[in-house]
């Protein structure tokens, strides 16, 4: 294996300087050969509530440059272990929900055709759909650990089937997920009515939610969800809603009573080890943001996400 390309050094070139890239990584056309890229998906069509996260890709790049190559925590340094790009954006329609759902299918097929992993920045919740179609073309069925405020698989919005609120129940309809296999972390806050929660059983979700957190803690939290999803090709779609406002302030959809970015990231760290194909984080609205919190946050879940991609990578490649 030939040395990856790592970031821009930030002893010759200042974190604030240099590219605006994710972590000031390389761009996808810069390497050879991606074990993992990041690519951004600047569309919020979907949104029922606040706009804005079609300026994310930017926003939680931006944060990213503070982001160091070595992770105590995972006691990886993911850049120097596997190949990690920066792929752009995948540019979508923002008038055509259902055209520019095809575009991001399409862009994630091709991305991940040779093994490639990907980890995407949204954007909102409704481009976890396609994502989920073109992990499902290459992996089958799909076990997905889904952390948000909300359940997102309500039917429909006005009539629309393709929101942010919907793509889980759609992912179920098309026979996407393994529904032996499904988990909602970190949800709370009112609902329309008990039938909510009786038809995402029906779909095969078990929850967690952010009250579960607080009162079981991390550690039996992660027993509950490894256990549940054993060695299955896994799915981590992340909704930063799941935060609390105090620490994702810039997002669509804020509920009050949410993780701390401590808890997230400690979950996060108990998932080493599983079968991660495939990660988003979504729903960050920079027009919120105050002082980069949400876009700070974001970018370490996505660092998380990176070094996880990583030593399963490692993992694959020496076993
Ligand atoms: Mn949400
Ligand atoms: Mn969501």
């Amino acid at each position: 294996m030939t040395t990856p390309l790592g970031p821009t050094d930030s002893s010759r070139i200042p974190r604030f300087a240099g590219p605006a890239t994710f972590a000031r990584l390389p761009r996808l056309d810069q390497v050879e050969k991606a074990d993992i890229v990041v690519a951004g998906v600047p569309f919020d069509a979907g949104v029922s509530y606040r706009p804005g996260a079609r300026f994310a890709p930017a926003h939680v790049r931006e944060s990213s440059r503070l982001l160091r190559p070595y992770h105590p925590g995972l006691d990886v340094s993911p850049f120097e272990v596997a190949q990690v790009a920066d792929a752009g954006d995948i540019a979508v329609n923002p008038f055509d929900i259902r055209d520019a759902l095809d575009t991001i299918e399409e862009a994630a097929r091709e991305l991940t055709a040779d093994g490639t992993r990907l980890l995407t920045v949204g954007g909102d919740h409704t481009i976890t759909l396609p994502l989920l179609r073109a992990a499902k073309a290459q992996h089958g069925e799909i076990a997905l650990l889904h952390f948000d405020a909300h359940l997102d698989t309500w039917d429909t919005y006005f009539g629309a089937d393709y929101t942010h609120g919907t793509p889980f129940r759609r992912a179920f309809e098309e026979g996407i997920l393994d529904t032996e296999a499904l988990c909602h972390l970190g949800t709370r806050g009112p609902l329309y009515g008990k039938k909510d929660l009786e038809d995402d059983r029906r779909f095969g979700f078990g929850i967690v939610t952010a009250a579960d957190v607080y009162h079981q803690g991390v550690v039996e939290v992660i027993d509950r969800v490894r256990q549940r999803i054993g060695d299955r090709p896994l799915y981590i779609s992340i909704d930063i809603d799941v935060l609390d406002p105090a620490h994702a302030p810039g997002t669509g959809t804020p509920e009050a009573g949410g993780m701390t970015s401590r808890e997230l990231l400690e979950i996060l760290r108990g998932l080493d080890g599983l079968n991660l194909i495939g990660a988003d984080v979504v729903e960050v609205s920079p027009p919120y943001d105050h002082a980069e919190i949400t876009g700070i946050a974001a970018s370490h879940v996505a660092y998380d996400l990176v070094s996880l991609l990583a030593k399963r990578h490692v993992a694959m490649t020496q076993g």
